[in-house]
């Protein structure tokens, strides 16, 4: 532990989320299920998504942006379509107030759309579709943000856009991929201009829609999706599945009425659950699955997608985690606690 750097528990860093949140007048329901998403974030090494998002979340509470006791309402427009108004909850909750009747719905059904509208998203999307495969159900979910992406020249249309994929295994924790549309993120991209480091080739262009390996410079123009136009074309399917198709926003109309002070806009998220043993022999689908994966890692380089995360698991259950002195001082002093 250096002096800039604090070593927590899991547990720690969940009590600290919640006696932030409770300062500043969230519900402990919300609370909980906010502080519990942050903490699993933290507990996979997926940082920027942990206690990094604490600030935000609270600045939104302090300031109106985000309900303190909101009181989300489901509706279901077919057996298969569930919606979820989060009356400006954090996303997380709204998930939570939800999850089970998303299991039962989709188990019986075999699948179910979810759209959560009016929700402040600020977090990881492998952790709702890893709650969803870990009840052997397979699921995507997708959200929009703010615009940060350029599909041409320098005009930015689309948020960096993340996709999570959960497939449920049999014997095995679920395969999850959770992905952002852009290059990098625009987080790595801040550390690289506080370090004054030039970015590889790609990530972004400047003002003017030149190509730039200068942070300042992509921050102020745009970024870039990973791998060209068909990048850029998932990031707009994105736009649309979590935007007009649930009856939510683009990332250019949620800017017209995001707020200024860090915390996370309203917006919406799509979910999709399915349940494979619906489609054919549960087994079968199992074994072909875990042929194809056993295939991948017969070459000793590959690696599957989360399996990073499950070892960070195991290593922050024993050891705990770092959470830098500046962010821990900066939640005390929004909080106003000690
Ligand atoms: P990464 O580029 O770090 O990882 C993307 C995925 O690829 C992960 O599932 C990762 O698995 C997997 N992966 C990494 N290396 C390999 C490899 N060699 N072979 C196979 N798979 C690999 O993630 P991003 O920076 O794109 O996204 C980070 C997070 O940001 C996501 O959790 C996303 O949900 C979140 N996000 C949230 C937003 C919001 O508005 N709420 C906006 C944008 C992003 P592993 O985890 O095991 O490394």
């Amino acid at each position: 532990m250096s002096q800039n750097t604090l070593t927590l528990s899991l547990n720690e860093g969940h009590e600290l989320a919640i006696k932030a949140f409770l300062a500043c007048g969230c519900s402990n329901e919300q609370a909980q299920a906010v502080a519990h998403n942050m903490m699993l974030a933290e507990r996979d090494h997926s940082h920027s998504h942990g206690l990094f998002r604490l600030p935000g979340y609270l600045n939104g509470l302090k300031n109106g942006h985000i309900n303190p006791n909101p009181n989300p309402s489901v509706s279901l427009k077919t057996p298969a379509v569930i919606i979820l108004d989060g009356d400006h909850a954090m996303a997380p909750y709204a998930f939570a107030c939800v999850q089970q009747q998303l299991v039962e719905n989709t188990l019986k059904n075999g699948c179910s759309l979810l759209a959560l509208r009016s929700v402040h998203h600020f977090s990881s999307l492998w952790i709702e579709t890893s709650f969803l495969a870990e009840k052997d159900l397979c699921a995507l979910a997708c959200t929009s943000y703010l615009p940060s992406v350029a599909p041409f020249g320098a005009r930015k249309i689309f948020g960096t856009n993340p996709m999570a994929f959960a497939w449920p295994r049999l014997h095995k924790p679920p395969l999850v991929f959770d992905q952002a549309s852009a290059v990098m993120a625009r987080g790595d991209i801040m550390i690289a201009e506080q370090k004054q480091q030039q970015l590889p080739h790609g990530v972004g262009v400047d003002k003017n829609g030149n190509p730039s390996q200068t942070p300042s410079d992509i921050l102020q123009g745009a970024q870039l999706a990973f791998g060209g136009y068909k990048g850029a074309n998932i990031a707009m399917m994105i736009e649309l599945l979590a935007g007009p198709l649930i009856g939510e926003t683009t990332s250019l109309e949620t800017a017209k009425s995001a707020p200024s002070d860090g915390s996370p806009p309203a917006g919406g998220e799509f979910i999709l659950a399915v349940n494979p043993a619906l489609f054919g022999d549960r087994n079968t689908a199992d074994a072909y699955a875990e042929n194809m994966f056993a295939a991948i890692l017969e070459n000793p380089d590959a690696k599957l997608p989360g399996d990073r995360r499950y070892k960070n698991r195991e290593h922050s259950e024993k050891n705990g985690f770092s959470l830098s002195k500046e962010l821990h001082d900066k939640i005390l002093k929004i909080a106003e606690i000690s």
